[in-house]
């Protein structure tokens, strides 16, 4: 029998009523290439695992910097513990060590077999809801054998199976998981190429290319296009009905969400001692959502959502 494919697994969040019907379990997974200003997971962005350190957990023991084999810890200034990155090899001896939570670690292998037992133990709420599984990240494209096998287990089982991915991937690893999904949510992060460069760290040629690919795909999966709304960063009024504009032609595409900024990132940042780059940049209230759904819905012709919620125009 083949070994099981492994992955690395940022998170399980059991019960989600978001990305996607009913309860869901969320599969979050490590790794992106790309690097969007408004990241609010930074810890799932790096590949690997790796450590965090929170800071108001931090009881001062000591016991971490004891137990790095690498003398990468020392206190600092302010009552915190310092990590020197240069000589930190990731052995997470101090997070076994901490005896208050402060020293975490983000990032787990897993097999398929074990992500699927997992995913598994929520089934009975899958049933009754409507629910399944979501898979998530970072972006699962980065890891798409792991997410391919369950995918494949899940849909044997009767799960509900989807994803959420930026499409910034060959279009190679992209067809070989659709014949095994049922909902597909995508990102329009910018329509404009440059813009997209800037905000998010590469350009969306290839993401359209691939978009427009699954779209006329023959597998009978559901397509929501997504687009955050950073404003003054990635929500230019002309841009967005040319976004519009697009997903209006696209097939296989019903819904369009919109997605709000939030700044709930901002303590991981932190604990991994990241600059969080749109610190000034303001929430958007409820009419500033609105204005832009109305220009989506007028531009696409499509059903939107603001938030998961249906917006009424
Ligand atoms: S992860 Fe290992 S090497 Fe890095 S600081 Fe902790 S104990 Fe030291
Ligand atoms: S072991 Fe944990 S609580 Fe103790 S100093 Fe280190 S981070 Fe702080």
């Amino acid at each position: 029998m083949p070994e099981a494919a492994k992955g690395i697994v940022l998170r399980v969040e059991k019960t989600s009523i978001h990305d996607g019907e009913g309860l869901r379990t969320v599969l979050f997974l490590k790794g992106c290439p790309l690097r969007c200003l408004w990241c609010s997971t930074p810890e799932s962005q790096s590949l690997s695992p790796e450590k965090a350190f929170v800071r108001d957990k931090c009881v001062m023991c000591g016991r971490c910097a004891l137990a790095c084999p690498r003398g990468a810890i020392s206190e600092g200034a302010g009552e915190r513990m310092l990590t020197d990155k240069a000589k930190c090899v990731m052995c997470f001896e101090c997070v076994k060590k901490c005896p208050s939570g402060a020293m975490i670690s983000y990032g787990e292998e897993f097999t398929s077999e074990e992500a699927v037992a997992e995913i598994s133990k929520d089934e009975i709420f899958y049933f009754h809801s409507g629910g399944g599984v979501t898979i998530s990240g970072g972006e699962p494209l980065e890891q798409a054998e792991f997410v391919k096998e369950i995918l494949i287990d899940c849909g044997e089982r009767g799960i509900h199976r989807a994803i959420e991915t930026s499409f910034f991937a060959p279009w190679s690893k992209i067809e070989t998981l659709l014949p095994h999904l049922d909902l597909l949510y995508v990102d329009i992060k910018s329509i404009n190429a440059a813009r997209h460069a800037l905000v998010a760290g590469a350009r969306n040629e290839r993401i359209l290319d691939n978009i427009r690919l699954a779209a006329n795909s023959p597998f009978p999966f559901d397509m929501v296009i997504r687009a955050p709304i950073i404003p003054g960063v990635n929500d230019d009024d002309r841009e967005l009905a040319e976004a519009g504009r697009f997903a209006g032609g696209l097939g296989k595409v019903e819904t369009l969400e919109l997605l709000a900024y939030h700044r709930l990132g901002t303590e991981t940042y932190r604990s991994l001692d990241l600059e969080y780059p749109l610190r000034e940049t303001p929430v958007p209230d409820e009419e500033y959502m609105k204005a832009k759904a109305r220009i989506l819905a007028d531009s696409s012709g499509k059903r939107i959502l603001i938030n998961g919620l249906p917006f009424d125009a």
